[in-house]
């Protein structure tokens, strides 16, 4: 079906107790192995990008590849430009079509991270592409010496309810990316989150709220989160070594020692069904399996 806006399906999610997952696809066949994924589950699914990707690909070939496939099957898909800061990285997404924006200035002082994403918020809406921004900061595990160190610093930046209300009355954004305790890059379940926070916060802003970093955190953690009330859980590390397990495992297979002529044509297929039950188990965590019929009637 044709792409979808991320806050509607988003709305969806909030009102019926789920997450939507958003997948963060670093190749062409990446995107094709998460829509395959999440039309057998019959989840709806969000497609998110980043800077570094559409340097590497371009907007035209990531958004003609993900609009293709998504006509293709029964589910909401929408494309989503993830912790974009470059206003004109934000204008090109929204040329091209992407269903949402991301604009983080979370590096910011408050003042100055409301008038930037309220200048987002304007930009996006002749388009009807939704809007997530980020309060407090959520922090990379990379930028720490070690998990304890990454713990006590995050701690210090999470959002509390108050400026969360006050952020979104101000900006206008349709999506919320509060800190509240998971740390970005983490493959492992290692964060802390603080679930009554979010909570909190869910019912104070009363708009769909994203939890970055959905990685590391701990499987009952992210059911806790979800029933607390994020809509969307954002997925990238996990997957990305599921993901490189899986083509260095292609590699050796389909290779049988000859390395440097091994058949690529292959390799896109074995990978595939490789990365594709950690890509379900996701859906079936948050409880997105099952949710795409009612969603597009
Ligand atoms: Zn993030």
């Amino acid at each position: 079906m044709p792409l979808i806006n991320t806050a509607a399906m988003l709305q969806h999610a909030r009102k019926n107790h789920y997450a939507v997952v958003g997948f963060e696809p670093y190749s062409i066949d990446q995107i094709q192995l998460v829509i395959e994924a999440a039309s057998e589950e019959s989840a709806p699914v969000i497609l998110q990008l980043w800077s570094e990707v559409i340097v590497s690909w371009g907007f035209k070939l990531l958004v003609s590849a993900i609009r293709s496939l998504a006509e293709e099957v029964p589910i909401p898909v929408s494309i989503h430009l993830d912790h974009a800061t470059d206003i004109n990285l934000i204008q090109g997404a929204l040329d091209h079509g992407f269903t949402s924006v991301m604009y983080d200035g979370s590096a910011l002082p408050f003042k100055d991270n409301v008038e930037m994403t309220r200048r987002v918020v304007k930009m996006a809406r002749p388009y009807g592409a939704s809007v997530e921004a980020e309060l407090g900061i959520i922090g990379f595990i990379g930028d720490f010496k070690n998990v304890d160190e990454a713990r006590i610093e995050i701690a210090r930046h999470l959002t509390d309810a108050a400026t969360a209300v006050q952020f979104v009355q101000e900006t206008g954004i349709d999506i919320l990316a509060p800190a509240v305790g998971s740390i970005h890059g983490c493959s492992m379940p290692i964060a802390l989150v603080d679930v009554p926070r979010i909570r909190e916060i869910a019912e104070a802003i009363g708009i769909p709220l994203a939890l970055h970093g959905g990685s590391g955190v701990p499987e009952d953690t992210v059911k806790q989160a979800v029933e607390a009330g994020i809509t969307k859980l954002n997925i990238d590390a996990e997957i990305r070594a599921v993901y490189i397990r899986a083509l260095r495992k292609a590699v050796d297979e389909i290779g049988k020692g000859e390395r440097d002529t091994i058949d690529l044509a292959r390799c896109p297929c074995k990978i595939r069904e490789d990365v594709k039950p950690a890509v379900k188990a996701i859906f079936r965590l948050v409880g997105s399996n099952g949710k795409a019929p009612p969603l597009i009637k």
